[in-house]
């Protein structure tokens, strides 16, 4: 057995997932492979080429504890216990999804593995029962889109995603162009960063005026406080920067692509609070490049990689200069799996 399923970039639409809003994120070329051997034995036993410690998990397993060991092999543990597969095998885990860059690898490992354990569902439900391993691996509280969108990419098109109808609509992704993704090198861990703080802004700004998906900005009068205005404020004029990006995007209108990736950034930057100087120096580095449309941090923030779409002859003459490590991403298919 051989599965595969590819990380994701975010093209517009970040911190609007959990409130259920909409995001557009393309699956990418890089990915996951899984191959798997059943055996008798009540044993899981893989081999990953990014981590010299070989992955043990006896079946079957009743429940992680949380824990400060964010080993790979508490993915491995959670995977198996949402299929809860009869018996076990032995099996090599190789990926170039670079691990901990905000491309999700660890979506990619998830679905790739819960296929390669012989998942049985949806689509959907593939996505959902990583989503809920990935909260029992680290014990954050994510959104959907990252396993969403390696189980429902398509070849040459972005995805935009409903994350109060977990619906996905493809987006044709212009000829010509690429993204750029800049490592920034700085990590910071989900859990330990603002993470948790800002999702509950957001619960306290939707106490007051409703589910942020469905608020507009005249409802922002109605918040006193004025960091829980800016962090809503971030979120409506995000959901409604995705649905003009869609658009732009659907009718290869680039250029105003792009201004709606840098106005994200400045939202997340004033408004959210989750940019950097390292990632706003990047950012607006890459936006000074021959062909780049426009430019964002993607990701939780903090950290992580800025994004640009870019034209791909341009990115021919500038990538080399880089001082980060960088990727070159197109859009990619979904999760797959072989016999
Ligand atoms: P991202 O998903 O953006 O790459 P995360 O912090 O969410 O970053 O996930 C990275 C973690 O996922 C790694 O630290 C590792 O535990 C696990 N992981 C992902 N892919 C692999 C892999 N191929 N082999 C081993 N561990 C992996
Ligand atoms: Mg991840």
């Amino acid at each position: 057995m051989r599965t595969w399923a590819p990380g994701r970039v975010n093209l517009i639409g970040e911190h609007t997932d959990y409130t259920g809003g909409l995001t557009l994120p393309m699956a990418i070329q890089l990915g996951t492979t899984v191959e798997y051997e059943p055996s008798s034995e009540p044993l899981i036993r893989l081999e990953s080429d990014q981590d010299p410690r070989e992955a043990w998990v006896r079946l079957p397993v009743d429940g992680l504890r949380p824990s400060a060991d964010a080993s790979w092999v508490r993915f491995v543990a959670a995977v198996a216990a949402q299929v809860g597969p009869a018996h076990g095998g032995r099996g090599r885990v190789r990926s170039t999804v670079p691990l901990g860059a905000g491309l999700s690898s660890s979506a990619a490992l998830e679905v790739a593995l819960a296929l390669a354990l012989g998942f049985r569902g949806s689509p959907l439900e593939l996505a959902l029962a990583c989503q809920r391993a990935e909260h029992a691996a680290i014990g954050v509280p994510s959104g959907i889109m990252d396993q969403l969108a390696s189980v429902a990419g398509r070849a040459g098109h972005a995805l935009l995603m409903d994350c109060s109808s977990l619906a996905t609509t493809p987006v044709p992704f212009p000829e010509g162009y690429e993204v750029v993704a800049l490592d920034s090198g700085v990590r910071r861990r989900l859990a330990s960063s603002a993470y948790a703080e800002r999702r509950s802004e957001c619960r306290a700004a939707e106490a007051v005026i409703g589910p942020l998906r469905f608020a507009s900005p005249e409802d922002l009068t109605g918040l006193a406080d004025p960091l829980l205005r800016r962090r809503a404020r971030h979120v409506i004029t995000e959901n409604a920067r995705v649905e003009e990006a869609a658009a732009a995007l659907g009718r290869g209108d680039t250029g105003a692509f792009g201004q709606l990736m840098d106005a994200s950034h400045a939202s997340l930057s004033s408004d959210f609070g989750v940019s950097t100087p390292v990632l706003d120096e990047l950012a607006s580095w890459l936006r000074s490049q021959p062909g780049v449309a426009g430019a964002r941090l993607t990701g939780a923030g903090f950290g992580g990689c800025v994004v640009a779409l870019a034209e791909s002859g341009g990115v021919d003459r500038w990538f080399p200069e880089r001082r980060h490590p960088a990727w070159r991403l197109v859009p990619a298919g979904g999760a797959t799996s072989a016999p």
